[in-house]
Order: C-alpha cells, then structure tokens, then sequence
C-alpha cells in the first residue's frame, strides 16, 4: 500500500495490525444507539423513526437534539406506561394504535422504524414481529422495519449500523448477469454524498449507489455484482450482511484528510480497472486544495499528542488522518469495538508505538490519560467537563459524527475541528 502523507517517514514507522490490544470490560460513558436517529432521519428523507421508549429516552432525544426544530418531526418516542412495564396492558394493542393515528396523520412516512430502547427490551416487545404485522396492514403506502438502539452494551455510531442492518434485507436481488455496480455504505451529509458521486463519475465510475438512499424507495439492489466501499467503520453488521447477499467489501481505509479519501477511491478505481493516469487525473486538483487546506492547521498540530476515550468508534481511522497528514501523535486510541477486519487497511497505516484499547474501564483509563498528560482529549460529554477542569483540554467525539468530515473539500475542516481546542486553550493562556 502506497503512504502518500507520509513520504519522510519509513513504513516501519506505521503499522498496528498485529499490535496488541488492551481489552477492557468495565463501566463505560457512552450514547446508546437511539443518538444515530439524529442524523438518519435527516438523511432518509420519508422515512420516521418511533422509539418505543420510556420517558429518558424521550428527553435523550430532546437534549440531543434540541437545536434542531421542524415544521414535521421526523423521530418520536411512544413511552412505555408504568403498566406496560408491569406487563398489565397489551403493549403491542397500544402500539398498533399509535402507529395507525401517526400514519393517518402523516401519510408522507413512507418508511417506519420501530425503535428498540432499554425499557422495550426488558420488558421483551418483539418489535420485529410487530414491524411484521404492521407492515401488513399499512402496506403498500408505508413500510415497517425494527431495530434496537438500546444502550446496553452499545455505542452511539452502532444506532446506525443496526438500522441500515435492518434495511439489508430489504435490499433487491440484483441480476446476476447485469453489471458490476458501485455501493457506498454510511450515511453521509448530501453535500458530500454528491461530491464523492461525481469524484466516481470523474475516475470512470458513473454508476454509484449510496446506503441508505435519500428516499425510502430508491433502496438499492444488491448481489454478487455489487462492491461497496465503506464509508464509516462502524458498519460491521451492515457490511456482513451486504456479504451474504453476494456483494464484496472493497477493503480500503476510510476517507478521511487527502490520504484516506485517495486510498478509499484508489480501491473502487483497481476494481473497475482504471487507469492509474487516469485516476490521477481525475483526483490531483482536489487532492492538492485537501493538501492545501490541511497545510493551515498543521502547525497548531504537529506534534501534539492526542487520546482517544473510546466513543464514535471513528478513532482509528482519524488517529490515522492525525498522525500522517498533520503530525500528531497518538498515545491511546480506544475504541468501543476493534474491528480488526474492517479496520485492517487503518491499523497498517497508523504509527507503530500507538497504544490500542477496546471497550472501556472508565477509572483505569481516566487514569492514564492523567499520567499521560496529552495535548488533546477526544471523549464523550460526561468525560470532557471533568478533563477539562484538570486542565486538560479536550474534544467532543459526538461532533465528528454530526459534522461533515468526508472527504477531500472537508478535510480542512476535519482539521479545524481538532485544531480548535488547542488554539482556544492557547488563547485562554495568553
Ligand atoms: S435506550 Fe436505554 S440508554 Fe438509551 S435513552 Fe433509552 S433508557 Fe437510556
């Protein structure tokens, strides 16, 4: 694998795949997955998330998110009655219920989700026979799928990759003689989803599918024809499930900084057999503008050294983007889950001596991020007021997830978004 970012480095400098990894299994500070609704209903335009829930769940959701106010929400929770959880009341009677005013009311939904949470979940709702039923009776003007997003044992980004998980099998066969076709998989901003689209069509790729689709019935098809390129790396569930109907993962890193999104391109491009010259063509101009909008925020990172609180599961892949293309150096990356097959491509490009850690022991870790003293702190937002007060300056994970970041036009961005902490701490010292 080539290493465009780091030509002054030797490749033996890079390389975590085999590292070991300190496992972790003790309490963790993490948003359950009901949090990925935030940005799913803003990407699948017809569709509406309906979380069976109790009234935290409700207020998570609120406060999450609170900023955003529309004419027709497009998420709602259906709380649990104290004797729905005392088994005293028909639970699937009621949600029948609420689920046939909200369709009258809403004929637009075209796409439900029922939405697992922790209550439903003890309480044992078998929300995937009730998406079933209901699903029968309001077909064909509006489909019903379920997932969870309870918090037990999750992480927020897992939201997501249990509700595109739900729509695999939704997916059409394609023909098995019909031709190769190009599928993306992660929800990204529609900004950014049109300019990878035109970034394939300018290598030579014209035919790009995208999952989930914008609208509910333009779910793509997918068979043994079909190679997806991952565009987030905490699709696990989803990418197996693409496997078993037939479609083959283009094993790349993620695109992010001007690096990631060559290397996640270059592997659709060998794929379809383009050009090399072609591809290069077709990438230099807005690889150099990524390059050039980098170069602004690598004297305030370069060298600083960065922990990763184990969160969105995007700390690999941006450990990666930090440490080539800006020069910081990462003392712990976490992660929720270490994907080692899906993150393969990440773990060979990340420095050699960077300490990996999966799942949480929030104490133990606290305290190495104390002794280690880093410049910056990627954490949730129970973590971060307390780092803060140690003097620590940190950074939100959830804000990756919810900002644009993809990509080669975000890449300065992205690194705006770490650089911000440092300069602002920087002020705050002058
Ligand atoms: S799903 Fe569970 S963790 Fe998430 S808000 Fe509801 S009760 Fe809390």
């Amino acid at each position: 694998m080539s290493m465009p970012g780091a030509a002054s480095e030797s490749a033996a400098d890079f390389g975590c795949r085999e590292a070991p990894v300190l496992r972790e299994r003790g309490q963790h500070e993490v948003f359950c997955g009901l949090t990925g609704i935030i940005w799913l209903h803003r990407k699948i335009q017809d569709a509406f998330f309906l979380i069976v829930g109790s009234r935290t769940c409700a207020h998570l959701m609120q406060s999450a998110a609170g900023v955003m106010i529309f004419a027709e929400p497009r998420f709602a929770t259906a709380i649990l009655q104290e004797q729905d959880l005392a088994g005293l009341a028909d639970a699937h009677d009621e949600l029948d219920r609420v689920v046939g005013r909200l369709l009258e009311r809403r004929p637009d939904i075209k796409l439900l989700f029922l939405v697992g949470s922790c209550p439903s979940e003890v309480i044992k709702i078998d929300l995937g026979k009730a998406a079933q039923r209901l699903s029968d009776r309001h077909a064909p003007a509006t489909r019903v799928l379920s997932y969870s997003g309870s918090g037990l044992e999750t992480s927020f980004t897992q939201g997501e990759d249990a509700c595109l998980a739900a729509l695999v099998p939704e997916m059409r066969a394609a023909p098995a003689n019909g031709d190769r076709e190009l599928l993306v998989v992660g929800t990204l901003p529609d900004v950014v989803e049109d300019q990878f689209a035109r970034l394939l069509a300018a290598v030579g790729i014209p035919e790009v599918r995208f999952l989930p689709a914008r609208q509910a019935g333009d779910l793509p098809a997918v068979g043994r024809n079909t190679r997806f390129l991952m565009a987030q790396p905490f699709l696990g569930e989803t990418a197996r499930l693409l496997e078993q109907r037939g479609a083959g993962r283009l094993a790349a890193p993620f695109p992010f900084g001007a690096e990631g999104t060559t290397l996640w391109l270059k592997a659709a491009a060998d794929a379809w057999d383009i050009d090399p010259a072609a591809f290069e063509a077709a990438i230099a101009a807005p690889r150099e503008r990524a390059r050039t909008a980098l170069a602004r925020h690598r004297d305030v990172l370069d060298g600083k050294r960065i922990f990763f609180f184990p969160d969105s599961q995007l700390e690999v892949p941006l450990a990666r983007f930090l440490a080539r293309e800006l020069g910081m150096r990462p003392v712990e990356v976490g992660t929720p889950w270490l994907h080692r097959r899906n993150l393969a491509e990440e773990l060979d490009l990340l420095p050699a001596d960077t300490v990996l850690s999966e799942g949480q022991d929030v104490d133990r870790q606290l305290d190495r991020c104390r002794a280690a003293r880093p410049d910056l702190s990627v954490c949730g937002l129970g973590l971060a007021n307390p780092l803060e007060a140690e003097g620590l300056t940190t950074k939100w994970a959830i804000e990756l997830v919810f900002s644009p970041i993809h990509g080669y036009e975000q890449a300065g961005e992205l690194a705006e978004l770490f650089a911000r902490p440092l300069v602002r701490r920087r002020l705050l010292k002058v």
